[in-house]
């Protein structure tokens, strides 16, 4: 198993430990306010690599690079535009990510060959310790094997990743416990990617009307869309929606039932879970909350719908992605 280790500060010998760890092309993984991440020198395209065989990550997904702020991203993109900074003054550090055109400096394999860098400035006083001391952006995806659940804690990035990673530094459970806002701005209008802890009305706010990449909102099943089924965010458990309110008919030790709200009726022996109607406070549970059930070894878990609204479109869209089929 890596080791788990505490940092008390930014000049504790833990944190020059990772840093100088991170310096010399390893892997180290941290706490930031949405998920763990899995870091390494994001400049340095062999370390990188080493995140995507850590993960089992296919070279098709891009990963985002974590930087101290404004100053460090403007040298990683060849436009930097008023919407950029204006959300960058708004929400960094915080748990927004700019998809932005890509300078000379970021290798390719971050950009997932492509024109475009994903960049964005953690809030976590850790991961802006970990950033500052090495003096490099880091490239840091969720701390997890690839389509498998996010990691909220030290011991699920542990019982993931296992000797892949040289050091877990850890900061206790996350806070927001899902992945940043993605917001591409390389398009004619600024568009959401991922929707996360930072609300589409709170970005419109700052820079007027979006768009909401398709993708992330439909409710249906990715199955049906062809190229699309992407089984992401999944407990091992197999994780169904179901209509509010309606139960189950099947029982069993092994089968769990989440409501938002009030439980139903359910048959004796399916342990029934309420979380309560606030997309943040489910948020912060949500992956948790699936880790204990995988541990536990439920078999089967039935999630009813979450509401409808804009406030729960982040949780709306991991849940789709973790009841979608595995892809062939
Ligand atoms: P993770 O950090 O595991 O949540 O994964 C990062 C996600 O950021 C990827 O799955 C992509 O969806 C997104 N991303 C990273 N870089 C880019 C980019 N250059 N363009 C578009 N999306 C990106
Ligand atoms: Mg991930």
């Amino acid at each position: 198993m890596a080791r788990i280790l505490k940092a008390s500060g930014a000049d504790s010998p833990v944190l020059r430990e990772a840093a100088a760890i991170l310096s010399s092309g390893g892997l180290v993984a941290f706490p930031t306010e949405t998920v763990y991440g899995l870091g390494a020198d994001g400049l340095n395209a062999e370390a990188v690599a080493k995140i995507y065989a850590a993960k089992g990550r296919p070279a098709t997904n891009p990963v985002i690079l974590h930087v101290e702020g404004i100053a460090s991203a403007k040298v990683l993109v060849s436009q930097w535009p008023e919407a950029a900074q204006r959300l960058a003054e708004r929400f960094w550090p915080g748990p927004l990510t700019l998809v932005l055109p890509a300078s000379g400096l970021v290798p390719a394999i971050v950009r997932a060959q492509g024109p475009n860098v994903a960049l964005r400035c953690p809030s976590h006083r850790l991961a802006l310790a970990l950033i500052r001391a090495v003096g490099r952006p880091l490239a840091a995806p969720s701390a997890n094997r690839s389509q498998h659940l996010s990691p909220t804690r030290p011991e699920h990035v542990a019982s993931s990743l296992g000797e892949a990673v040289d050091l877990i530094l850890d900061g206790g459970p996350t806070e927001a416990g899902l992945e940043s806002t993605i917001l591409d701005l390389c398009g004619e209008r600024p568009r959401v990617l991922r929707p996360g802890p930072v609300a589409p009305a709170d970005i419109e706010a700052v820079i007027g009307s979006i768009d909401i990449w398709e993708g992330a909102v439909k409710m249906g099943d990715m199955q049906s869309a062809p190229g699309m089924a992407e089984r992401h965010y999944a407990p091992r458990a197999r994780l169904e929606l179901v209509e509010p309110g309606r139960g189950c008919v099947s029982s069993g030790s092994r089968l769990a039932y989440v409501a938002f709200g009030a439980l139903p009726a359910l048959p004796e022996g399916v342990r029934g879970i309420s979380l309560p109607l606030d997309a943040e406070a489910v948020g912060a549970r949500l992956y948790a909350l699936l880790h204990d059930l995988d541990d536990a070894g439920f078999e089967r878990i039935l999630v009813e719908r979450p509401p409808d609204g804009e406030t729960w479109m982040a949780v709306r869209d991991r849940l789709r992605r973790a009841s979608a089929k595995e892809s062939a």
